[in-house]
């Protein structure tokens, strides 16, 4: 029987509990334990698919086709373990679940109430659909104290008191640096302690943030106003990338204490050599490159979580560093503004995936520049979509070529399936009213055309990969476009679907209607991204 880990969250949020959560796997792991993550999110959307980027950040799409938060994210690159549609779970989502029992009078009549019938919910989600794990871990989201989290707070509780030895409680805090008085305070901590005890969980494990080493008497103060063991009281300082995350807690004794806490004295040392080569690699670069990252919502970079690690993942693989300029696209739509004169000194240039028109002719003016300057270039479904519009109209003579996201154009050369093909051959879009759910989402096979660039970066002749889009370039556009340079050398199965287009003659031009930054691991980097970065590299030693 797997054994259970809660992580909750006090004081502030913000203060990376995911990425606590998902570095405490690795560490298990690293022991050998098979682990899985889960996130119990308070919020009550039903999923983050509809949240907007600048609100919650990025939307990770897991291989069975899931939409989730970005911890989950955090969670596959720091563990490897793919997450499944049961790891991630709303407020929303519980409650449209329980409602709709109701509606289908599976209570009996019964009165229909947060306890018990919310909290059963959580505690069969957060129990469901598990194999042979040794460790689950559940984060909760949010901070302890909101209202929101109260039933997720209750059904955590209830499920320690029915697992008893098989479930620990880690709760993450901060303590603030007071510089006039030169101390670390502990106050908020007890607080947020005391609120979590008022809920009937005790933590056995305290995280605790913080940008000063912990002296060892307020570790006991912590200890002792919040009943938790001395040696219990973790220190989490800041570190210089969050690879290092599993090696400084392990150093701090995390994961012995979270082993300690379930009574397992004999398990195996962690290796950690895969987390010191990976942090060495990224402390200790043998050069560097400049991306230029051609987007929307780049004020938040938390839109595009998974990208910018992936990129690291791709300096990784090259032992260089990737320094990122994040562009805002909207500037190239003003006529003055020249690509060259913002981007030109990057070594290679990617349009990521979005939605909708603002901006969008600003990446096609960027993807103009990279493909005549000859400068690396990386779509990724926006992007793709942005770079095959480029090609139409400039090189393959359709100079209103568009897509039906935006409306009319002529043609629409990127358009919904149902605008293109005939009858449903080819729908494997899920169908539906609302607007959540209406996108081709999770992986989906692609066949490569042997002898394409491609096919070479990955060794292979067949791929899959995870999709998060709702249109399509349109397949009659491919023999247009193989006229001019393009091949089309990544197909769904059925050859309907171009998933990959790219320039031959170009040093480095792909661009992929999925998402493979969603794959990409510091241990094992994507090898597009790898690719990338080393096509970066070799411009940078041209210019
Ligand atoms: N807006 C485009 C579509 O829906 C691209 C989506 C994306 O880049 N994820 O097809």
């Amino acid at each position: 029987m797997a054994r259970f880990i809660f992580i909750t969250g006090g004081v502030v949020s913000s203060l990376g509990k995911g990425l606590a959560g998902a570095a405490l796997a690795s560490l298990l792991q690293a022991r050998g334990f098979k682990v899985r993550m889960r996130k119990l999110d308070p919020y009550i959307n039903v999923d983050p698919g509809t949240m907007n980027p600048y609100e919650h950040g990025e939307c990770y799409v897991t291989d069975d086709g899931a939409e989730t938060d970005l911890d989950l994210g955090h969670y596959e690159r720091f563990t490897g373990v793919p997450s499944r549609q049961t790891d991630n779970v709303t407020t929303g989502r519980i409650y449209q679940t329980v409602i709709r029992k109701e509606r289908r009078g599976d209570y009996l009549g019964g009165t229909v109430q947060v306890i018990p019938h919310i909290t059963n919910a959580i505690k069969e989600f957060a129990t469901a659909n598990l194999e042979d794990e040794d460790f689950v871990l559940v984060e909760i989201g949010g901070t302890v104290g909101d209202i929101e989290g109260l039933p997720f707070l209750e059904a955590i509780r209830q499920l320690g008191y029915e697992l008893r030895d098989n479930a620990v409680f880690i709760h993450l805090t901060l303590l603030p640096y007071i510089a006039a008085a030169k101390e670390l305070k502990t106050k908020p901590t007890q607080h947020s302690v005391k609120e979590l005890r008022s809920i009937g969980i005790q933590p056995d494990i305290l995280l605790c943030r913080s940008e000063q080493p912990i002296p060892q008497g307020q570790r006991r103060k912590i200890g002792l106003f919040c009943n938790v063991p001395e040696e219990a009281v973790i220190q989490a300082l800041d570190v210089k990338t969050i690879y290092e995350v599993p090696l400084s807690y392990h150093e701090e004794g995390f994961d012995e204490q979270v082993l300690k806490a379930f009574g397992i004295n004999d398990a195996p040392k962690p290796d950690l050599s895969v987390w010191h080569n990976i942090v060495n690699r990224v402390l200790h670069p043998e050069g560097e490159v400049n991306v230029a990252v051609v987007g929307k919502y780049i004020e938040l970079q938390d839109a595009y979580k998974s990208l910018n690690e992936s990129l690291i993942h791709g300096g990784i693989a090259n032992n260089v560093r990737v320094n990122v300029k994040w562009v805002e696209s909207e500037q190239f739509e003003n006529a003055e503004t020249s690509p060259a004169a913002v981007i030109g000194e990057a070594h290679a240039i990617l349009v990521p995936g979005g939605f909708g028109e603002r901006g969008a002719e600003g990446k096609i003016r960027a993807v103009q520049y990279a493909r005549e300057a000859k400068i690396p270039y990386f779509g990724i479904c926006f992007g793709m979509q942005m770079a095959v519009i480029e090609g139409c109209r400039h090189l393959a003579g359709l100079p209103k070529a568009g897509t039906s996201e935006f409306g009319h154009y002529d043609p629409n050369v990127v358009g919904l399936m149902t605008e293109w093909t005939r009858g449903n051959k080819t729908e494997v879009r899920r169908e539906g009213d609302d607007l959540g759910g209406t996108m081709r989402l999770g992986s989906y096979p692609c066949n490569l055309v042997p002898g394409s660039h491609v096919a070479e970066i990955y060794g292979a002749d067949r791929v899959d990969e995870r999709h998060r889009h709702r249109y399509e370039v349109n397949i009659a556009y491919k023999d247009v476009l193989e006229k001019v340079g393009y091949k089309f050398s990544g197909l769904s199965p059925d050859g309907d679907l171009p998933e990959i287009v790219e320039i031959t003659d170009h040093p480095w031009f792909i661009g992929v209607q999925f998402h493979p930054e969603l794959k990409s691991k510091p241990f094992a980097p994507h090898p597009l991204f790898e690719s990338f970065i080393e096509a970066a590299v070799k411009q940078s030693r041209l210019v």
